[in-house]
């Protein structure tokens, strides 16, 4: 691995590594089949400092950047997807959008919920807005200074296990007048009207609750509104922004499963014999091989530049395109390689007292959460064509 780590850096990676080698990976496959969030594992990412990286020091986190995250999650992925994705949460998600755009007791809050080992769950998604989010129909209605929260959202992860919520609602004014897309935080068991319904019964990552989340007359007093730079009228645009972060962070999942499933291959392919010969020793899987090393470096570098990016308007959030480009290669080529790794097994490969058919149900989501690798083109195509591309029956319009 090229990458210019600096020497803080490669020591991060290192102590990940460790954790991730001698604590979480054993509990893996355990975990896996319990499907129960494992908070020991959550524990165990707190105490070695993982949890709120990117928290500024004046709050109490180490402040630590994007890339020292990334860092960090890949190595937690390599074992166990599960915990790699509470480590984006943690450092990258609705975290790294209250951390720019709240207020000082917004900071605070979730600053102390995430430093003692809590993962926000963003809120976005519905039943009838998924890729077209902004299609959104959760509702917000002011009542005085305080808002009014109604609707319901699916998919949300850590549902049920997340206190701190950051909740993308459609914003209505006292005479039903709508303004904008804001986000508002609520946290589970003090927000009365919060609630929680079905789980979804989810192919992979199954440690993770995957929830309905429902708000029902849920009062949102001012000071948990998360007010985006340009108020309500832009809400969702600069939401969205924030969430560039964690859709790096998603693609670095699938690029440390992808890379622990290579990992495990290239070690069986060594040991492992047939007509007298390690199977290493055949050119059909030694070329499989080198194309699985080719796709996680090229991955990794497209996702190490997005984790190190900004973007437009020195925005502190990773650029949109960038996180796109490597969300879109790393989430399709982890699937790749970590199909390719299971077949380099054989038959051991197919049986579940191994880990590589974990890793295939677990790498499959990343072409799909955190915004589908055909809506992703989409941002890439409107950046490099300088487009807007409205997905609706609008048409396309040049760029203002
Ligand atoms: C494991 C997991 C965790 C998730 N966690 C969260 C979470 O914490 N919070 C949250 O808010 N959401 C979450 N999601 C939801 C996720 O963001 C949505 O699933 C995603 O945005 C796609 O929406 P959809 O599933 O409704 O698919 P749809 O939007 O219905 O898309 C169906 C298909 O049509 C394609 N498609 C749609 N529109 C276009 C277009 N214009 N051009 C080309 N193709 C198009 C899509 O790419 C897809 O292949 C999660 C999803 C998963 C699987």
């Amino acid at each position: 691995m090229t990458w210019n780590l600096t020497p803080d850096q490669l020591d991060i990676q290192a102590r990940a590594r460790e954790l991730a080698t001698t604590v979480i990976g054993p509990r893996a496959a355990a975990v896996d089949e319990a499907e129960q969030y494992p908070w020991e594992n959550v524990e165990a990412l707190q105490a070695a400092g993982f949890t709120g990286m990117t928290i500024p020091t004046e709050l109490g986190g180490p402040g630590h950047s994007f890339l020292d995250a990334v860092l960090v999650v890949e190595e937690m992925a390599k074992v166990c997807g599960v915990t790699g994705r509470i480590a984006v949460e943690s450092n990258m998600g609705a975290i790294s959008a209250v951390m720019e755009y709240g207020t000082e007791q917004q900071k605070k809050l979730a600053a102390d919920l995430v430093l003692h080992g809590d993962k926000p769950a963003i809120c976005i998604t519905e039943p009838g807005a998924g890729s077209s989010a902004s299609q959104m129909t959760t509702r917000a209605d002011r009542q005085g200074d305080r808002f009014v929260l109604n609707g319901m959202k699916h998919w949300i992860t850590g549902g049920t296990v997340s206190k701190l919520h950051l909740i993308f609602a459609r914003v209505f004014d006292e005479d039903g007048n709508e303004e904008g897309i804001g986000g508002f935080l609520a946290v589970r068991d003090e927000n009365p009207g919060l609630s929680f319904g079905k789980r979804e019964p989810t192919m992979g990552l199954r440690a993770i609750p995957e929830m309905e989340v429902i708000f029902t007359d849920m009062v949102v007093e001012p000071e948990m509104v998360l007010m985006p730079p340009s108020g309500f009228k832009r809400g969702f645009a600069d939401l969205m922004n924030a969430y560039n972060a964690q859709r790096v962070g998603a693609g670095t999942v699938g690029l440390g499963i992808a890379t622990g499933a290579y990992e495990l291959a290239l070690a069986f392919a060594k040991e492992r014999e047939q007509f007298d010969r390690p199977i290493a020793e055949f050119q059909g899987l030694q070329w499989m091989l080198a194309d699985m090393s080719v796709k996680l470096e090229a991955a990794r570098s497209l996702t190490y530049r997005a984790a190190e990016s900004r973007g437009p308007n020195d925005s502190p959030f990773p650029d949109p395109a960038m996180a796109a480009q490597a969300k879109i290669f790393t989430a399709e080529a982890s699937i790749d390689v970590v199909n390719n790794a299971l077949q380099v097994f054989g038959a051991a490969g197919y049986s579940r007292r191994n880990p590589l058919e974990r890793m295939y149900r677990d790498v499959r989501m990343f072409t799909i959460g955190g915004g589908t690798a055909q809506i992703l083109r989409t941002v890439v195509a409107a950046r490099i064509l300088d487009m807007k591309l409205p997905q609706g029956r609008g048409g396309f319009l040049p760029r203002d």
